[in-house]
């Protein structure tokens, strides 16, 4: 069977046999029994095991699970849908798809919407990439830098990239001309009232719209709601998907580790941009 893949040492095609990635040069992957395949080269390795931890992974699925940013997914489906319409096969490519929830879920979207789709999601967390194989087996999971992104030239129908490294000229190569890429950046206001607890002097989030090579930005989407959260997990959940994590003075932490519960406006764009 052909794969989305293609070789991380030559660049060409990737098969899958029996249970290995190989390409017509002999280079060879295995696929690790949790359904992902490591196409990281050892020089691009920074760490021993880059990418979010087994905990952090587990605590943002639960979360996801419970349907907190449901109406985002919806949102994403809706636009990804919209523009494969005219097409019965297309390719999704989620870039840094973390624990595969966004995956899982446009997939699903471009089957209820008639579509036979293929997808591919390239991560760093091999923990991540554990869960996002299960949540869709049907899908080609790969440990991979989105600076280098193991798919060939435009190969991929719709890339998006949900909170995560912004690589924007290996979107351009791998997206068809006309393909999507869908870019969710958080609104001014996004998290605003945990960013309250957190900090003396909250700031809003800068926005700006920007314009980046071989692309036409076509429009951007709004998604605003208010999350009501009950649970201390839940909300402590929300923390640690947030670059607040790394950054917070440890009073801060502690004042929200005591809420009860906490509603917080939640804000998303997704830009769309149009591959030139
Ligand atoms: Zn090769």
């Amino acid at each position: 069977m052909s794969s989305l893949f293609c070789c991380p040492l030559c660049a060409a095609p990737l098969e899958v046999q029996e249970g290995r990635y190989v390409c017509p040069s002999g280079h060879s992957f295995d696929r690790a029994a949790a359904g992902y395949v490591h196409l990281l080269p050892a020089n691009r390795k920074h760490s021993k095991n880059p990418g979010d931890d087994k905990e952090m992974v587990a605590a943002r699925s639960a979360f996801l699970d419970q349907g907190h940013y449901a109406p985002l997914l919806e949102a994403l489906s809706q636009a990804v849908t919209e523009s494969v319409s005219h097409l019965p096969r297309p390719v999704l490519l989620d870039s840094g798809c973390g624990e595969g929830y966004y995956t899982q879920g446009l997939f699903r979207a471009l089957e209820a919407s008639g579509h036979q789709p293929r997808a591919a999601g390239v991560d760093l967390s091999k923990f991540a990439l554990r869960r996002a194989a299960k949540r869709l087996p049907e899908g080609e999971f790969a440990v991979a830098s989105v600076y280098h992104l193991p798919v060939g030239d435009e190969s991929v129908d719709v890339l998006t990239n949900v909170f995560s490294p912004l690589a924007v000229e290996e979107f351009a190569r791998v997206l068809r001309p006309g393909g999507l890429f869908v870019y969710v950046v958080p609104s001014a206001l996004h998290l605003w009232e945990m960013k309250e607890v957190l900090y003396p002097q909250p700031y809003e989030n800068p926005v700006k719209r920007e314009d980046y090579p071989g692309f036409a930005w076509q429009e951007a989407r709004p998604v605003r709601y208010t999350l009501s959260l009950t649970d201390s997990a839940d909300i402590m959940a929300l923390f640690h998907m947030t670059p607040y994590a790394w950054k917070t003075p440890k009073e801060g932490i502690a004042r929200l580790e005591a809420l009860p519960a906490l509603d917080c406006q939640i804000g998303f764009d997704l830009h769309l941009y149009r591959k030139l």
